[in-house]
């Protein structure tokens, strides 16, 4: 059963060639996509107007994976934290933030993640695995059909577990199936890419025709204090990062956003600010200023509200856009970095709370 292809992360392009080698019309593709991610049907026997030879056909040849939903947790403010178990078990996170202004799915792109920020729980956990094209289009499909909003508008932003620039092909690929217009039509312009920047293939989302809106981690002000926090900055290093921004083609009358979570006495001076502002000095930039959320097993702690706007005030009168992300979800743990799915949290409750302590 294994050795049949995941229909639903073939690119159009691909189920329509699939389809002539099967001796079958191209433009069933169509149908299939529309049956698939905009309709969230999984069963052939179900998509009426295939014939019957195809439908049987179909389901000799493919398969339609969909990750199972083992937990759905919604907070007070109405962020929605899905577990989901991919097909070998292992456990990822998405979740769903209304009204961001626009409804919001953050979706993970690996099991873990290898880029071990000092500050983010996901980094504990190390890289399991990357996921596949089919698993990242997956999550958009459980949500969308979890939600009811299959027919609805939303932003994606790949902001969950993982670092997408560590598993770019699988990545653009999804983004290319969820950009389609027979699928889900998900406009690029609707979808934020969220980077340490792993500078090789930054430099090559630069060139992608599905360009998404780019954010980068950035938490730092200088090589120094970036090594600390973000240590994948020993090998592309800030300044080389921030000339790969410059180059960066931004669309009229956008801005790339560069993310900075604050940490008390480590990087929340009024100092760091300034800096900050020189830094990006010639970039089209906005910042998003992120709090950090505290959690066990993480040494930083969360600056008071008041030195939050004091450095933001600093970053705005000197002419940056500035906004600091209220955390969603963080009651039910669903907010950025907290996202962990270690085998520790299927353990009896006192382990858990051994963990957790
Ligand atoms: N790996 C990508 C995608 C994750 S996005 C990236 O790093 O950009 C998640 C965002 O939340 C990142 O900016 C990350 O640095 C930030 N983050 C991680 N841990 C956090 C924490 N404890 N509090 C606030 N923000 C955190």
């Amino acid at each position: 059963m294994f050795n049949r292809h995941d229909l639903a992360e073939m690119e159009l392009s691909e189920l329509e060639q699939a389809l002539e080698s099967m001796g079958h019309p191209r433009f069933h593709a169509r149908q299939l996509y529309q049956w698939v991610h905009k309709r969230g049907v999984t069963d052939f026997a179900g998509m009426t107007d295939l014939g019957r030879d195809l439908r049987s056909a179909l389901a000799t040849e493919f398969r339609i994976v969909t990750p199972g939903v083992v937990q759905r947790e919604t907070s007070r403010d109405g962020t929605t934290k899905f577990l989901l178990r991919l097909e070998d078990g292992q456990l990822i996170e998405s979740v769903f933030i209304p009204d961001t202004p626009a409804n919001t799915f953050c979706i993970s792109s690996q099991v873990g993640c290898a880029m071990k920020c000092g500050f983010c729980l996901t980094g504990k956990m190390g890289i399991i695995r990357n996921l596949t094209p089919g698993e990242i289009v997956g999550q958009v499909r459980v949500l969308a059909r979890e939600l009811g909003m299959l027919q609805s508008r939303f932003n994606i932003v790949l902001m969950g577990m993982g670092e997408p620039l560590h598993n770019y092909d699988a990545v653009m690929k999804a983004l290319r199936i969820l950009g389609d217009e027979h699928g889900l039509a998900v406009s690029p312009r609707r979808v934020t890419l969220s980077t340490v920047g792993v500078l090789p293939n930054l430099e090559r989302l630069a060139t992608e025709p599905f360009m998404p809106n780019l954010a980068i981690s950035l938490h730092a002000t200088t090589e120094d204090q970036r090594d600390l926090l973000v240590p994948i900055n020993r090998k592309y290093g800030l300044k080389e990062l921030l000339d790969a921004c410059r180059r960066f083609p931004v669309k009229r009358r956008e801005r790339i956003t560069f993310e900075y979570v604050m940490l008390k006495d480590v990087n929340d001076a009024d100092e760091d600010a300034r800096r900050l502002v020189r830094l990006l000095n010639g970039i089209k930039a906005k910042v998003n200023l992120l709090p950090l959320n505290e959690a066990a097993g993480i040494p930083y702690e969360r600056p008071s509200d008041a030195r939050v706007n004091r450095f933001a005030q600093i970053l705005a009168e000197r002419g940056l856009v500035v906004s600091v992300r209220k955390s969603r979800g963080r009651d039910i743990r669903a907010a950025c970095g907290q996202l962990i799915t270690e085998s520790a949290r299927e353990k009896s409750p006192a382990q858990r709370l051994a963990v957790l302590l």
